[in-house]
């Protein structure tokens, strides 16, 4: 006997259809393959980062596929509270709504804990853990207000296990697996999850960076720190990709994933199974 499981959360590919989600640091990288799964999905966008603006200007084009779908930029800053509240608020009153907000921006420093910058401590701890604070903080009126809501917050396998001089990376990391169970337990009721995202190693200009810091530090060829360095914790060797994520984060912020809140959610290809 055939029998046909019916899932109509997944029926059709356009499962964001006329969402709106803020998507921050989506100018590169991680963030911009959400944006562009987001859209695929049929949700509108808010993108936001760093970058020249003529390249910008093309994403934006790109984003918007005639069939709905719109984006915006915004520049500001996720180390300043105050652009962060103003992108919100701009937010809502281009769209008249705001379902998902990811908080995705983020840097590293690699140093030894002894000898880390302050400067650098305050911008790490700004960028890739307070600026989701605000910007939950700013977006939770209007989720409670429509009656739903969506959050990811990008975190890392370094959300969930330490490397040495990644001391201010891998606090904020950890700090925002802890914001993120704290605000699944407030909005619980209110059809609003809260999740975290802790990708491995992604094929990003930010790991590229790091590939080039190493080989440099090291005076070893870029295979070599790929392979022994970089991945040498990833079981799987390889890096996954920004549409992989971009995939995961679509799933997060559909109906289907309802029930799912408060979680970190691994995708590392086995680094914190060891
Ligand atoms: P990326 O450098 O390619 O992109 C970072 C984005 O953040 C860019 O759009 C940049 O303009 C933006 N940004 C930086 N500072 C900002 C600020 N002050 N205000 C606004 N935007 C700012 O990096 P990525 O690899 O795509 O990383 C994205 C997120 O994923 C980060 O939070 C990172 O920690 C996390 N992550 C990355 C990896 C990886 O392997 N690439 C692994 C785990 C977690």
């Amino acid at each position: 006997m055939n029998v046909e499981f019916a899932n109509p959360a997944m029926e059709s590919a356009r499962i964001l259809e006329s969402r709106v989600a803020i998507v921050t640091g989506s100018t590169s990288g991680i963030g911009l393959g959400i944006a562009r799964a987001f859209t695929v999905a049929g949700a509108s966008v808010v993108l936001n980062g760093f970058g020249k603006p003529e390249e910008i200007n093309d994403t934006v084009a790109s984003l918007a596929d005639g069939r709905g779908t719109r984006a915006i930029y915004s520049a500001a800053d996720m180390s300043k509270p105050d652009e962060i509240a103003e992108m919100v608020r701009t937010t809502i009153e281009t769209f008249g709504r705001l379902d998902i907000l990811v908080n995705n921006a983020g840097i590293q420093h690699v140093s030894p804990v002894d000898q880390f910058p302050v400067e650098k401590w305050d911008a790490v701890i700004a960028i890739n853990l307070s600026s989701a604070f605000h910007t939950i903080r700013a977006a939770l009126p209007e989720m409670r207000r429509s009656g739903r809501g969506r959050i990811i917050n990008i975190a890392s396998a370094h959300a969930l296990v330490g490397s040495p001089f990644k001391a201010a990376y891998v606090a904020a990391k950890h700090g925002i697996v802890g914001l993120t169970k704290v605000v699944a337990l407030e909005t619980a009721q209110e059809k609003i999850t809260c999740n975290a995202i802790c990708p491995g190693y992604v094929w990003t200009p930010l790991v590229e960076a790091q590939i080039e810091g190493q080989a440099k530090a090291h005076g070893i060829p870029r295979e070599e720190v790929i392979r022994d360095v970089l991945l040498a914790q990833q079981p799987n060797k390889r890096f996954a990709t920004v549409d992989e994520i971009g995939a995961f984060a679509t799933f997060l912020a559909s109906d289907a994933a309802a029930s799912i809140t408060g979680a970190a959610l691994p995708v590392d290809g086995g680094w914190t199974a060891h």
